[in-house]
C-alpha cells in the first residue's frame, strides 16, 4: 500500500513537472516568438513607427527572424535585410493600431501657391524655361492628387495670371508655395525647402523627407527665410524650391512629367505623413 502511495506521489509530481514545462513552452511560444511569417506584402522601416522610411520591401509568405519588438513593431530579419514591421502584416495575430491613417486628408484645406504668373515670368532658363509655367504645371498636378485624396483644395492661381503676393494666402492647414531656384552660376543644383515661422519647422522637415527621399533631386536642406508668403500667414506654410531652373540636369527634370509625378506624389506623401503624426 505505502509502495502504491509513493508510485502515485511521483507520477502526479511528475504530472505537475509536464503541465508547467508545456504551460511554460507555449506561452514563450506566444509572448516572445522568436521568427514570424509575413501574411501580405510589407515594408521593413527604419524604426517602429510607420513615420519612419521604407527600407526593404518584404513578399508575403517570407520568413524572418526576430531580433528584438517594441510594442506591435517588430524589428526583423535575415542575411538579405534589416528592419522594422508593425505585426499586424506578419503572422503574430496583432491587431492593428487605430490611426487616422485611412483618411489622412478628411476634412484637411490645402492652400497651393503656384510661384509667380502672367507678367511676372520668374526665372527662366536660356533654353526658354519659365518658372511660372514650371510652377503652374505641378500645382495643378498636385492639386489634381490631393483631391483625389480626399482634400480641399485652395489654389492661388490656375491660369497664367498676375497675382500680388498679399493676395497669394487662404484659410486652411497647409500652405505651400512651389518655386524653382535659378542663379548667374549653372552649378548649384537641388531641392530648398523653406519655412518662416518655428511652427512651420516640423511641416518643413516632413516634406524635405519625403521629396528628398523619392526624387531625384539633389539635397539643399531645410531653411529658414521670410518670404513673404510663408510669413505673411500664421499657418504651417512652406516654399519649395523644386531645383534650379539655370542648372541643365533640374531644368530636364523639371520639364519632365514623370519627375513632376514623382515630385507631387511625394509632396502628397509627405502631406500624409505630416497630418497622420
Ligand atoms: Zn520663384
Amino acid at each position: 500500500m505505502k509502495r502504491n502511495r509513493l508510485y502515485l506521489l511521483i507520477a502526479l509530481l511528475l504530472g505537475i513537472l509536464l503541465a508547467v514545462l508545456i504551460f511554460f513552452f507555449l506561452t514563450r511560444d506566444i509572448s516572445d516568438p522568436t521568427s514570424l511569417r509575413m501574411i501580405e506584402n510589407g515594408e521593413l522601416r527604419t524604426g517602429p513607427q510607420a513615420s519612419y522610411p521604407v527600407v526593404f520591401k518584404v513578399d508575403k509568405g517570407e520568413r524572418l527572424k526576430i531580433y528584438q519588438h517594441e510594442g506591435k513593431w517588430y524589428f526583423v530579419g535575415n542575411q538579405d535585410k534589416k528592419g522594422w514591421i508593425a505585426g499586424w502584416h506578419t503572422s503574430l495575430n496583432i491587431k492593428p493600431d487605430v490611426t487616422p491613417a485611412a483618411d489622412p486628408f478628411k476634412g484637411k484645406t490645402i492652400i497651393i501657391d503656384p510661384g509667380h504668373g502672367g507678367s511676372d515670368q520668374g526665372a527662366s532658363s536660356s533654353k526658354g524655361t519659365l518658372e511660372k509655367d514650371i510652377t503652374l504645371k505641378t500645382a495643378l498636378m498636385l492639386r489634381d492628387k490631393l483631391k483625389k485624396e480626399g482634400a480641399k483644395v485652395i489654389m492661388t492661381r490656375e491660369t497664367d495670371q498676375f497675382i500680388k503676393l498679399d493676395d497669394r494666402k487662404g484659410t486652411g492647414d497647409v500652405f505651400i508655395s512651389l518655386h524653382s531656384d535659378a542663379l548667374a552660376d549653372a552649378t548649384p543644383h537641388g531641392l530648398t525647402v523653406y519655412y518662416s515661422h518655428d511652427s512651420q519647422k516640423v511641416l518643413a522637415d516632413t516634406l524635405h523627407f519625403s521629396i528628398k527621399k523619392k526624387t531625384l533631386l539633389s539635397d539643399r536642406g531645410v531653411r529658414r527665410e521670410d518670404f513673404q508668403v510663408i510669413h505673411q500667414t500664421q499657418i504651417p506654410a512652406v516654399l519649395l524650391e523644386l531645383g534650379y531652373i539655370s542648372n541643365p540636369t533640374d531644368e530636364k527634370l523639371m520639364n519632365d512629367r514623370v519627375h513632376r509625378q514623382i515630385v507631387t506624389t511625394s509632396i502628397v506623401d509627405g502631406l500624409k505623413n505630416y497630418f497622420i503624426y
